[in-house]
Order: C-alpha cells, then sequence, then structure tokens
C-alpha cells in the first residue's frame, strides 16, 4: 500500500518497480522511525539482489522503449509535470521528510519547493546541452552528440533524500535515461511517494523505479549490476570506495559526492559581526551537511573576539521539536547518528580540545526521547586531531587559531577532504589567492552559500569525483559521440 498523507505506524511501503508497489521477494520490510521521538511512523519494503535485477530489468525496458523514443521537448515536458505534481503536493512531502529526517518543517517545506524548482531547472536547460559542429582537417564535417547513458542507479544518503535525489534524477531523465533509486535505509518515504506521483502525472512505467533496503545488498547489487550503466552515489568516502570498486569492474560510470571537513577562514580584516553570525554554516539541518563548515579557522589577533560572538549566536539557536514552525535545528536523522555524534565529541574531549559550548543532548524532558544534540564549539583544537579531520556529520565545530595566510592554508588543506569552504576578508587581492589555493570544489566569499542551481558541485580530493548541477550534470548523465560525415 502506498503512503499517503502523513505516514503512520500502520502505513506499510513497498518497492516501486515498472509502476508498481511490490513487496520484497522474501517478504522482508523494516521499520522506519521518527528521529525526534523514536516513534515507528512506517514499515518499508527491504530489497533484495533479485528486487534489484527485477527495478534494473524494467529501467533497461522503458529505456528501449517508449521513454527511448521521447524527443527532447517530451522529456522537458514530462520534468515540469513532476515540478508541478511536487508543488501540488508539497505540505504533505514536507510533513513526510520532517517526520522521516527530523528537518524542521520550515527547512522541509523549503527543500520539497527547491526540488521542483531542480526539475524545472532541468526541463529548461534539454536545450542547451548539445553537441558541436566540429571543423576536421578531413574534408566532410565532425560532429558530436550528448547521448543517455542507460539505466543510471542513483544512490542517496539521509541528509537531504528528496532534494539529492532530484539533483541526480533529474539531469539522468533530462539526458534521457532511466533510473533505479536507491534511498538511505533510514529515509526512503519522501523517494516511494516520488514514483507514485510520478505514475500519476503520466512518466511511463519503468523509467523510475526505487529500491529501499540495506546498503551492502540492495546498494551493492546496484553497482554491481552488469546492465547499470552509470552510479551516481552521494554519502560517505567509505562506501564511496566499495561503489567505485564495484564500478571498475565493468568500467561503469560513477559520480561520487562523499562530504567534507570544510573551514571557514576568518582574517583579521573580516567583517567580525557577519562572520560570527554564519553559525547556520555549521547547525544548519543539525550539521548533517556535507558543506557544514565544521572548521573555522581564525586570525590569532581576532581569536578571542570571535570565539565570543560565535559562542553568543550559537547559544541563539533554538532546537526543538521540528514540527514546531520556529525551531532551527531538529534531532539528528537517526540514534545511529547521535551515537557517532557522541562518539566524535568525546573523542575531541579525550585528545585535549576544550568544549567551550554544548557537548551533549540538551536536558530539557520534551527532548529526551529523540535524537537531539546541542550546538557544539569546541577550542584548543589542533588540526590532526580527530574532530578535525573526520566528518561529524553533527552540529559540532572546531575553532582553530592561525598565524598568517600560509598556515591558514596549510590548516584547511590539512584533511583527505576537499568540498566547500569560505573566506571572510575586506582585501579582495587575499580573497582571490585564498580561493585559488584552497583545495575545494565550492567556495565563498564573505558568504557560507555552497550550493547554487545553475553552478557545478562537487569535491576535490576524497570528496568526490564528478559535478553535480548545473549543466555539468547533465555532461555526467550522457555519452559523447562523435560522427564524421565525408563530404563526396
Ligand atoms: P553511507 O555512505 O554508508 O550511506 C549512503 C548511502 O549508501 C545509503 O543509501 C546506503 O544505503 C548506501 N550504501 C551503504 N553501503 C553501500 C554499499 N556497500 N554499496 C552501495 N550502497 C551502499 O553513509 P552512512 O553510513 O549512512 O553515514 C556515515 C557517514 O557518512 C555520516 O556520518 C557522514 O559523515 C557521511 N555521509 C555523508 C553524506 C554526504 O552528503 N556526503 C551523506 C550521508 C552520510
Amino acid at each position: 500500500m502506498a503512503i499517503l498523507g502523513a505516514p503512520a505506524a500502520g502505513d506499510y511501503a513497498g518497492l516501486w518497480i515498472d509502476g508498481k508497489t511490490h513487496p520484497s521477494s522474501d517478504g522482508a520490510a523494516y521499520p522506519v522511525i521518527n528521529p525526534a521521538n523514536g516513534a515507528q511512523i512506517a514499515t518499508v519494503a527491504q530489497a533484495t539482489a533479485e528486487d534489484v535485477d527485477a527495478a534494473v530489468s524494467a529501467a533497461s525496458t522503458a529505456y528501449r522503449g517508449e521513454w527511448g523514443r521521447y524527443g527532447p521537448g517530451e522529456r522537458a515536458a514530462a520534468l515540469r509535470r513532476l515540478a508541478e505534481v511536487i508543488r501540488a503536493n508539497l505540505e504533505e512531502l514536507a510533513l513526510t521528510e520532517t517526520r522521516n529526517v527530523g528537518k524542521p518543517i520550515s527547512s522541509a517545506r523549503g527543500e520539497i519547493s527547491y526540488a521542483a524548482k531542480v526539475y524545472e531547472y532541468y526541463a529548461g536547460m534539454i536545450p542547451a546541452v548539445g553537441g558541436q559542429t566540429i571543423p576536421v582537417s578531413a574534408r566532410g564535417m565532425g560532429l558530436t552528440f550528448r547521448e543517455p547513458i542507460g539505466v543510471c542507479g542513483l544512490i542517496v544518503p539521509w541528509n537531504f533524500p528528496f532534494v539529492i535525489l532530484a539533483w541526480k534524477l533529474a539531469p539522468a531523465l533530462a539526458m534521457g535515461n532511466t533510473a533505479v533509486i536507491k534511498p538511505a535505509e533510514w529515509t526512503p518515504l519522501t523517494a516511494l511517494r516520488l514514483g507514485e506521483l510520478a505514475a500519476e502525472v503520466g512518466i511511463p512505467d519503468g523509467v523510475i523505479n526505487i529500491v529501499p533496503g540495506l546498503g551492502p545488498v540492495a546498494g551493492a547489487a546496484l553497482s554491481a549490476h552488469p546492465e547499470v550503466r552509470k552510479i551516481s552515489f552521494t554519502g560517505s568516502t567509505a562506501t564511496g570506495t566499495r561503489i567505485m570498486q564495484a564500478c571498475a569492474n565493468d568500467i561503469k560510470r560513477c559520480s561520487l559526492e562523499l562530504g567534507g571537513k570544510s573551514a571557514s577562514v576568518v582574517f583579521d580584516d573580516a567583517d567580525l559581526e557577519r562572520a560570527a553570525a554564519s553559525v547556520m554554516s555549521i547547525y544548519d539541518n543539525t550539521g548533517q551537511d556535507c558543506c557544514g563548515r565544521s572548521r573555522y579557522l581564525v586570525h590569532r589577533e581576532v581569536f578571542t573576539e570571535f570565539v565570543e560572538r560565535f559562542v553568543e549566536n550559537s547559544r541563539k539557536v533554538k532546537i526543538g521539536d521540528p514540527m514546531d514552525e520556529a525551531t532551527e535545528i531538529g534531532p539528528l536523522a537517526s540514534p545511529v547518528q547521535l551515537d557517532r555524534v557522541s562518539g566524535y565529541v568525546k573523542a575531541g574531549v579525550s585528545e585535549g580540545a576544550t568544549v567551550v559550548l554544548g557537548g551533549g543532548q540538551p536536558e530539557a524532558l520534551e527532548l529526551s526521547e529523540g535524537s537531539y544534540y546541542l550546538p557544539t564549539v569546541f577550542t584548543n583544537v589542533t588540526n590532526t586531531m580527530t574532530i578535525a579531520q573526520k566528518e561529524i556529520f553533527g552540529p559540532v565545530v572546531a575553532i582553530i587559531p592561525f598565524e598568517d595566510e600560509a598556515e591558514a592554508i596549510e590548516i584547511a588543506n590539512g584533511t583527505p577532504y576537499g568540498l566547500s569552504g569560505s573566506v571572510w576578508t575586506r582585501d579582495i587581492g587575499r580573497a582571490l589567492r585564498v580561493v585559488r589555493r584552497m583545495e575545494a570544489g565550492v567556495i565563498s566569499v564573505n558568504s557560507s552559500s555552497s550550493v547554487h542551481l545553475e553552478m557545478p558541485f562537487g569535491g576535490f580530493k576524497q570528496s568526490g569525483i564528478g559535478r553535480e548541477l548545473g549543466t555539468a550534470a547533465m555532461e555526467q548523465f550522457s555519452e559523447l559521440k562523435s560522427v564524421f560525415i565525408p563530404e563526396e
């Protein structure tokens, strides 16, 4: 049975294959919980490798069938219908995302609305991403075509389930591919609902298939499947490594977005008030954001003042029930993530860092059942400590002093990651120098804004391979074909 409206404990959601819901082939299902109170909100079918095979087969048939014959205008119209139906169901989808992920309802509404824009953007960009005519030295004409890759496996994480799905699915469909989606274990509900909505607006059966289940089973089967031509993955570096290894076996295309340990570098000439007001750059989505600025590197001259202001602003962040319109941060997405974050904070303390704010769960009784964690600020941190090197993925920030520009850059680049970062300074030349020397894919100056729909998004080093968003994503969901036609 489909989940309609806000999910309740009795709801059961099947796999979505070839335009229908199915139980898993072995009948297995698992509970999905609301991290704000630990209550079970639904039971979801758990895909086996056999189910993944059925989903890939449906996607393959759809690719060779009606969808494969769609012209660019028909694909654009399909994407626009998806955007419209998402908007028409915005409140329901937002409510489901809030109950399933724990994100504040105001953020959830924003994310669902933004996802609709993503589908719309890619509908509009279809005519913008084509081939070229190339003057070749032989007598004749050189042409390139951008062609779909085929069946694409989209493996999605739990921090922004509906948004990150849109980042992958919209460009994949825009270029004419079909998809098998593996949502994260904890957060499959809005993806499953999207399958139903797509059917309602006439997207042909088999174009979008959804196989919730365990990463090492369903995700691994998808990554290894010989008929899947591309995997687009967002998640941890450890899982990304396994996926890349699986893709290597049959030279499957593979793009990976793998999180970060991003630095916000604050110079002594910065607008300190503005820089210290950017606390949501780490607390937004309860810190479960791959672009979260989990390290603030601050010039020694202004370090003490900056820490005071940052802590003061952090105290004002409203943590609470995600259904409350005023809440700015809800619980972590799962008790598992709560354990991980608590473990990292303990490691920070035992390695000698100082907690100047937070460092545990809120004591308020009404929050005690949920996976809540307080905004947490560390000082006395060196860049080699666990809390400065590992992606904590919680509302935890390390503030580290530096002496000069060279040291700031060395610390900023001193992790295996390279996703995003910020530079705070009034000196434009310095801003440019530091931006150019920071090893990260997405950097902002006097701002913490990382993601723009129209700009490529992705990481250097172990933060991943490939780019999402903008036309870059469309290129990565297509193959380039070169054609030569002689004159005679
Ligand atoms: P994960 O990388 O294991 O999970 C992400 C997705 O990959 C899920 O859909 C999962 O089912 C799937 N998956 C897991 N094992 C797989 C396998 N062997 N083959 C194919 N797919 C597989 O992440 P996690 O364990 O949920 O979280 C661990 C840490 O990862 C977090 O604490 C955080 O640091 C990081 N993370 C980063 C992002 C990001 O946006 N880059 C998102 C989620 C988690």
